[in-house]
């Protein structure tokens, strides 16, 4: 049986490896002159490749195709995966949050040996092959590249989104599935920096520690909400936390953010605290008194948004006043303009619909042909769950396609 794999990320090299270890004939196709790109750039070139939790855990993680990731996500957990590694020689190390890196601590190790296993079980590469098309014959398929046409039974498609395209995931896989009639979930960014209405360029490279992040929708129902890092960037937020945020609100507008700085006390307890420190400098600028709460340059933003000036004296401030720096300190308010275009986007939400695939990743009307990671509509959070994916529904459609072929072998 030919199979013929488009791409040679994460899910594409995966699936080689489960196909040609059952003895498949896999030919896999890749427009870059080298294997996985995008995989060299991840964890900041540490590559988190997956996260050593509970399948519970993992779910939670998942943003978009909980339901649908379930069997390939119990067909191949994050320990599976982990063992999968360590048998092709790369040592591993769990670190805070459970998160699993190369002990070398180098993405190219986890190239590397995905590479050599290729090479052993002697897939045919084809690299700087880019695949124009995918039309379906009366035996099989004809995948069309820019050199040849490839002749074969089976196509899996892991040609990945459209987040940082320079890596050579420019959402070719969509167009294929168009060509096959499948729905296409538009594409969003996901874990993106967030571009926010006000002018927050004062606020560049401010880093902030325990704050709480909370995402609004125009009627003031929450969307979601984070706890813990973020940065301030030259237009907006960005950050563990921020990122996050941004995968639950890319199909949402008129969102508005609300930051608090001091999630710790509650407003009665942060307005006690405020009035011990007015009452041991009555006779200070404001300014140096709040200093003692907040980062110097937001301490600034946050007294104008406040529409207190920073030379007044803490003995003129009026009740009112602060009682809103309270408020301010408590809710400093963001409204979403977009997110960070995809070259920014960490991974792509949206993608080939679920529901024309069958759990095992095959097309329900199209037999034969699998559209496995990115390039369908899951995503997950970071922490090694968007790789977990990949490698997951890659190593269920590289089954079934084995199960399938021995089934029919056996009629
Ligand atoms: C900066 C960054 C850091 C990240 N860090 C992490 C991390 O630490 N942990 C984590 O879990 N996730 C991380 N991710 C997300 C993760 O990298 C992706 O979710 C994952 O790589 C998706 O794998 P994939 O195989 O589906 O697609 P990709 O890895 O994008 O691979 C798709 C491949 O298909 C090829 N291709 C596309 N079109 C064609 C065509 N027409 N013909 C031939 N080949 C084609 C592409 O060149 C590419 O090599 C990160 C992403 C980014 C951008």
């Amino acid at each position: 049986m030919r199979v013929c794999v488009i791409g040679a990320g994460a899910a594409g090299m995966t699936a080689s490896v489960f196909l040609a270890r059952e003895g498949a004939d896999v030919i896999l196709v890749e427009k870059n002159e080298k294997f996985g790109k995008k995989l060299y750039i991840t964890g900041k070139g540490r590559c988190n490749l997956t996260n050593d939790c509970e399948l519970a855990d993992l779910f939670q993680n998942v943003v978009r195709g909980e339901k649908f990731l379930r069997s390939s996500l119990y067909g191949f957990t994050p320990q599976n995966t982990m063992s999968f590694f360590e048998d092709l020689g790369l040592k591993l190390v769990v670190e805070r949050g459970n998160r699993v890196f190369p002990f070398s601590q180098k993405s190219s190790d986890v190239i590397k040996a995905l590479q050599i296993e290729i090479e052993n079980l002697g897939v045919d590469v084809k690299l700087g092959t880019e695949v124009k098309q995918i039309k379906k014959t009366d035996d099989g398929f004809c995948v069309v590249t820019a050199w040849e046409n490839i002749k074969c039974d089976k196509v899996v498609v892991a040609t990945g989104g459209m987040s940082y395209p320079s890596t050579g995931s420019t959402g070719d896989g969509y167009a294929f599935a168009k060509s096959f009639g499948l729905k296409i979930v538009e594409p969003r960014q996901a874990l993106a920096p967030i571009i926010v209405k006000q002018n927050v360029s004062a606020l560049q490279g401010i880093s902030l520690k325990n704050v709480n992040l909370c995402a609004n929708d125009e009627n003031g129902k929450e969307i979601a909400s984070e706890f813990g890092e973020m940065l301030f960037t030259n237009r907006g937020l960005s950050g563990p936390i921020a990122l996050t945020i941004s995968s639950y609100i890319n199909r949402k507008q008129n969102v508005v953010l609300s930051l608090d700085l001091k999630p710790a006390l509650d407003e009665n307890a942060l307005d006690r605290r405020v009035l011990r420190d007015f009452d041991e400098r009555k006779n200070q600028d404001i300014k140096n008194v709040t200093r003692a709460l907040l980062p110097e340059r937001l301490n600034a933003y946050v007294l104008k948004c406040a529409g207190i000036a920073e030379s007044k004296k803490v003995n003129e401030i009026t009740k009112e006043e602060r009682a809103k720096l309270v408020k301010t300190i408590k809710n400093l308010r963001f409204d979403v303009q977009s997110l960070a275009p995809f070259t920014e986007a960490i991974v792509t939400s949206g993608g080939v619909d679920l529901k024309c695939l069958k759990p095992t990743c095959e097309c329900k009307d199209v037999e034969g042909l699998y559209f496995v990671g990115e390039t369908i509509d899951i995503d997950a959070l970071t922490g090694g769950f968007n790789l977990q994916l990949a490698f997951a529904t890659a190593v269920c459609a590289a089954r079934d396609i084995i199960k399938k072929s021995a089934q029919s072998a056996q009629k």
